[in-house]
């Protein structure tokens, strides 16, 4: 919004000085300058809670989800989320408390995940989240995504309620393991779409790859995708990234995310360049403004069903 608004100022200026007073023309400039969603930005809760494994990019992520939001007018972030290490789940041995830990997640969820927070939502994103998070009614959830809700994931999402088999069908797999963080080339499977037409022909990622179980190719579109495995490169399919239609829903998911640098082109220790994180930013960008229905995209599953 700021960089928006400072944008408007400067289209204002020189339209000013350039002595362009017709009303006309300025109401012709502004519509042009203001982007048709700036007034009514969508709402989306970024949860990162974790039961599991908990990434140390997760602040990271939660950072960069709210400037996207920010720069881009489309959205605003509201979290759930709760630091282990906050100095208010200290417990007796200065390790983070975990029963204080739990009760905090629980409390949070129950708040921002219950059937009726939802309905404030456009879209929920599951942003490393892992385990199976103790959500105030998961099935209501589940039903929410399907009666028109946007969901989205980024890398561990994919690790999350695997007890729970309504999401692994939502998210349209299930974590299986991964191996070394490795150097990929992703094939873009659909460079219409503005999830991953801006990514260069020969795109690399160098990121923890995961590998999944329970996928199906006629249940979604894919967008990225490997065609051989991510670390000892024998030929197979290996999804990294997808979208697909969930009853009324709309569900988009990227394993990528798993390090700061592929989140933030400012991380320090990096392996990928900056424009890696600067791709992988609007990947996840446009997968939100799709998610939370401002963008249209084909989600037909490019495999039929035999
Ligand atoms: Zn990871």
């Amino acid at each position: 919004m700021f960089w928006q608004s400072n944008k408007f100022m400067k289209t204002i200026d020189l339209a000013l000085s350039g002595g362009l007073l017709c009303t006309g023309i300025i109401t012709g400039i502004l519509a042009i300058a203001s982007p048709a969603h700036a007034a009514t930005p969508k709402k989306v809760l970024v949860v990162t809670t974790t039961t599991g494994f908990r990434h140390s990019s997760i602040p990271t992520a939660e950072k960069i989800l709210a400037l996207l939001g920010q720069e881009s007018g489309a959205f605003t972030v509201e979290y759930a989320r709760v630091e282990p290490n906050d100095p208010q789940f200290k417990g007796s041995d200065g390790k983070p408390d975990k029963d204080k830990v739990e009760e905090a997640i629980k409390t949070v969820l129950a708040e921002k995940m219950s059937p009726a927070a939802l309905k404030t939502y456009d879209a929920v994103i599951f942003a490393n989240t892992t385990g199976d998070l103790p959500l105030p009614d998961k099935e209501a959830f589940i039903e929410w995504v399907k009666s028109g809700g946007g969901f989205v994931g980024m890398h561990a999402a994919g690790d999350t309620f695997h007890h729970f088999a309504p999401y692994l069908d939502m998210v349209g797999a299930e974590f299986k393991k991964h191996e070394a963080q490795v150097e990929v080339d992703p094939i873009n499977q659909d460079s219409q779409c503005p999830a991953c037409r801006h990514l260069p022909e020969n795109w690399k990622v160098f990121d923890e790859i995961y590998q999944f179980q329970n996928f199906d190719r006629t249940k979604v579109h894919g967008l990225l995708t490997l065609d051989k495995h991510p670390n000892n490169k024998t030929p197979g399919d290996y999804p990294i990234s997808w979208c697909k239609q969930y009853g009324k829903g709309r569900v988009f998911y990227t394993s990528l995310g798993h390090r700061e640098d592929v989140w933030d082109p400012n991380a320090p220790d990096r392996k990928n360049p900056k424009e890696v994180a600067e791709a992988y930013q609007k990947h996840i960008l446009e997968g939100i403004k799709w998610a939370v229905g401002l963008e249209k995209w084909n989600v037909k599953p490019q495999k039929s069903q035999e």
